[in-house]
């Protein structure tokens, strides 16, 4: 199936490593033209290059979301070399998995604020150039409640879910689609559960064996849902959670 991306402009926020990179390598493997952020400069400049080996354009720029002028300086400087903003994907998470208040912080500043900033700021040139498609990166810890101490996380990804929601049922009249992403685990060099894996053995073997298919998934995996809801082949999809975690929680309840 051809996803029409190709000459589409993307925006994603932390596009460094893990799933954001995928989802941009994903997005330049389409014919898609990238911009992407992310804090520190050497991971994006490797980005940078691999999209353009690619024969798409590249931008990048480092930016803390949190920072919010610097936020929309990255997002005002993506629109100015790319021309327009057809896609967003909101990826950028501080992975804050605790319960005290310099997650809570961090959760609310980084995935909330950090997310309705880069939306409000790119909705209107979505709106302007007749439609768009934004996608919001949450998480199974979202929809479901576990004993795990994340409350921040959770939390806030429930409202991101919510927030994709209410965007996509007030933006249609735009023509812009809102949809949310929510991944199990997933496993990738220096990710979250490689470190689990080496920190705390069990707690990563509990994990796994809670997946029917035996292992975690990939970035490309999530990747690949995320092209395919941005595209205009999911243009009768907005304001849905598409879950993505090879059965490991029981669905999107
Ligand atoms: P990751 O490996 O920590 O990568 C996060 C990316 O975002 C990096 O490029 C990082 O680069 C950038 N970033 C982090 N904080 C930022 C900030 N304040 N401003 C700008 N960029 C920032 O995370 P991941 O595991 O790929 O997760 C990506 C998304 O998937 C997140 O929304 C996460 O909640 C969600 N998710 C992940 C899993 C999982 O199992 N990994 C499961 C469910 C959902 P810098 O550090 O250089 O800024």
């Amino acid at each position: 199936m051809d996803l029409g991306l190709n000459g589409k402009n993307v925006v994603i926020t932390g596009g460094s490593k893990g799933i954001g990179r995928a989802i941009a390598l994903t997005f330049a493997a389409e014919g898609a033209n990238v911009a992407t952020c992310a804090r520190n400069q050497r991971a994006l400049q490797d980005v940078e290059k691999t999209i353009q080996n690619k024969g798409v354009r590249a931008f990048t720029q480092v930016c803390d979301v949190s920072d919010f002028s610097a936020l929309e300086d990255f997002l005002e400087a993506s629109k100015r070399y790319l021309g327009s903003v057809d896609i967003l994907i909101n990826n950028a998470s501080a992975l804050a998995i605790s319960d005290d208040s310099t997650a809570w912080e961090a959760s609310i500043d980084v995935d909330l604020l950090g997310t309705v900033k880069a939306a409000e700021k790119a909705i209107p040139w979505m709106a302007e150039a007749g439609g768009g498609s934004i996608v919001i990166i949450s998480s199974t810890s979202g929809l479901e409640a576990t004993l795990y101490r994340d409350f921040a996380y959770a939390a806030i990804k429930a409202a991101l879910i919510s927030y994709a929601n209410k965007l996509a049922v007030n933006l249609a009249p735009q023509r812009i689609r809102v949809n949310s992403i929510a991944p199990g685990s997933i496993e990738f060099e220096d990710g979250l559960w490689t470190k689990v894996k080496e920190q705390n053995n069990n707690s990563y073997k509990s994990v796994l064996e809670s997946i029917p298919w035996g292992r975690m998934g990939s970035p490309e995996e999530v990747a690949n849902a995320v092209a395919f809801l941005s595209s205009d082949r999911a243009s009768w999809i907005t304001g849905a959670c598409l879950v993505v975690d090879g059965g490991q929680h029981k669905g999107n309840m």
